[in-house]
């Protein structure tokens, strides 16, 4: 009996024994189940980021591979993937064509670009293309000549500005762009913007073997260049074409000014000579209107050689000759448009896309490329880009804080074209010559105005007084020593053919963003909390 006690009672403490060993199993499977599951979650909570990202960040996926698409890579696309790629965004650039081009637009970086090219880091692509530095203007007019050099006293030696060929410029920054890992530039032309429920998430395009693709990304920069065909849904284009160049390159000839930018104040309206590399000078003979003479029946070639050449410096008359028998005569609309956006969310538009001037005073690529220093900086504190409506609210701020160099550059661009076209009107013809005296003083009365045209001095009021000091000083004129009442209604008329050339320039560019940016509500945006 007591073994049967004993035997019952060691079976029963088995059992126990064994039920507990169980529960201890279980509750270590348990464990070990839930630790499985916790470093699941952990990876998976990592792999919601991107880790092909610069210096070690890590961004929330979005449906698509880029952070960023740009449409173009002429000056303002290449320059802008380099920038957002060094940023550490992802950039998808589309280009129709990654041959180098060969244009004659945007050849001559003022002294203001190149400063915005060196905040870039893209000081570079300047060098080993044969660049020509450029040290400011030699201005003619009926024989007399002067000179306005840039004030670049207070710059290191380096700054000035660079002149080129505008293919060669573009390649080097592509170039430079392609080299980070996280930028990819493809051939290939965007044939639509992707939208849905107003806002854009990407673009159409067809590859270089012709196939249909498209692209997403949080933000798309449209930079297709003054003939942009996707700026239509973006802004309001207002484009006005007050003329156009014909351009012919000048070889082995000496300008009477080296390192200078030539303006001849000509007949009926100016033409420029520049240098685009160590043997060869760019000249641009501007035809107002939009009819040209024809190149293929000759006309363009008698037109340049009974009408231009004689007006010419005679240093490079033979060379001009020398460059219409050659035949390489080529074309291009000068093109003026506002900067009208529709803030859009998803899209941005940039460069010529977004805003033209006359390229008489070669402000195009200033321009450009201090929106990019403008539009860095804004972008800079934000890691996400995918909240579009909140992005696109807080870069409203772009089109204020842009003002001060793109409204000086383009006023003046504007203003400085209408001044130095012949007329028939005596009083705009004094103002065209009162224009050229007034830079012929010097000290301030040339610096000023040059500072302003070179983009080294980005204040819209000073254009405005220098622009008024040129039409007092030419009324002055006109009523000393003795007025007569013909001189005095000459004056008069000049004074108000001044402000008919500016104030609607300044109209269009907004007269609030341009002397009043900090009245302007947009300007405070803050970035948007994410
Ligand atoms: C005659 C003339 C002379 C000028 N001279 C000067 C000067 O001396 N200095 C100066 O600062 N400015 C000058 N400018 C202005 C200057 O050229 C422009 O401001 C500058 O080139 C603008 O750069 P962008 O990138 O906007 O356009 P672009 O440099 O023209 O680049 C646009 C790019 O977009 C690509 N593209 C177009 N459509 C598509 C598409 N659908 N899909 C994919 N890619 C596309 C094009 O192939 C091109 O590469 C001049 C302008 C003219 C007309």
């Amino acid at each position: 009996m007591v073994m049967d006690e004993f035997v019952l009672g060691s079976f029963l403490a088995s059992l126990f024994g064994f039920f507990l060993i169980y529960i201890l199993f279980l509750r270590q499977n348990l464990n070990m189940k839930m630790k499985e599951e916790k470093e699941e979650d952990r990876t998976n909570g990592e792999s919601e980021c991107v880790r092909r990202s610069i210096n070690g960040e890590c961004r929330p996926q979005s449906s698509s591979d880029s952070d960023v698409i740009i449409v173009g890579a002429g000056v303002a696309g290449s320059a802008l993937a380099h920038t957002l790629g060094k940023d550490g965004r992802r950039v998808h650039v589309i280009e129709r064509d990654l041959t180098e081009p060969d244009r004659i637009v945007g050849e001559l970086l003022q002294p203001g670009g190149y400063l915005k090219l060196i905040e870039l880091g893209l000081e570079d692509c300047v060098g080993e293309i044969d660049a020509q530095r450029v040290l400011g203007y030699a201005l003619f007019k009926d024989g007399k000549n002067t000179r306005l050099s840039y004030p670049l006293e207070k710059f290191h030696s380096d700054v000035a500005g660079r002149s080129f060929h505008n293919g060669r410029f573009i390649q080097r920054m592509r170039e430079k762009a392609s080299a980070l890992p996280n930028v990819r530039m493809e051939q290939g032309t965007v044939t639509s913007l992707l939208e849905e429920n107003g806002t854009i998430k990407g673009v159409s395009y067809k590859t270089k073997s012709g196939q249909e693709l498209q692209a997403y990304a949080p933000l798309t920069i449209v930079c297709d260049g003054c003939f942009s065909n996707l700026r239509r849904s973006l802004c309001k284009p207002q484009v006005d074409v007050p003329s156009s160049f014909v351009g012919l390159v000048l070889e082995n000839c000496e300008l009477p000014f080296a390192n200078h930018g030539h303006v001849i104040l000509g007949d009926p309206s100016p033409i420029l000579f520049y240098p685009i590399s160590s043997t060869e000078v760019r000249c641009l003979v501007d035809i107002p209107g939009q009819k040209l003479p024809s190149i293929a029946n000759g006309e363009m070639a008698k037109y340049l050689k009974t009408v231009v050449a004689p007006q010419i410096p005679p240093e490079l008359y033979d060379a001009f000759i020398k460059a219409i028998e050659k035949g390489n005569i080529r074309t291009m609309p000068n093109r003026s448009m506002p900067a009208a956006p529709h803030p859009t969310p998803g899209a941005l538009l940039m460069g010529d896309a977004f805003n033209m001037r006359h390229p008489l005073t070669g402000g195009g690529m200033t321009v450009a490329l201090s929106d990019i220093v403008v539009l860095r900086d804004l972008l800079k504190p934000l890691r996400d880009l995918n909240d579009a409506t909140s992005l696109c609210k807080y870069l409203e701020s772009f089109y204020t804080l842009r003002k001060p160099v793109a409204s000086t550059i383009n006023t003046l661009a504007g203003a400085l074209y209408k001044v130095f076209c012949a007329s028939p009107d005596q009083a705009r013809n004094e103002m065209r010559q009162a224009c050229f005296d007034y830079l012929s003083l010097g000290g301030v009365c040339s610096t000023g105005p040059v500072a302003l045209l070179s983009g080294l001095n980005p204040r819209p009021l000073s254009l405005v007084v220098h622009f008024f000091a040129v039409a007092i000083y030419g009324v002055g004129r006109l009523l000393l020593p003795f007025p007569s009442p013909k001189r005095l209604w000459i004056g008069a008329r000049l004074i108000s053919g001044a402000s008919g050339i500016i104030f609607p320039i300044i109209k269009a560019e907004g007269l609030r963003q341009m002397f009043f940016p900090a009245t302007v509500p947009a300007y405070y945006r803050a970035p948007p909390v994410k």
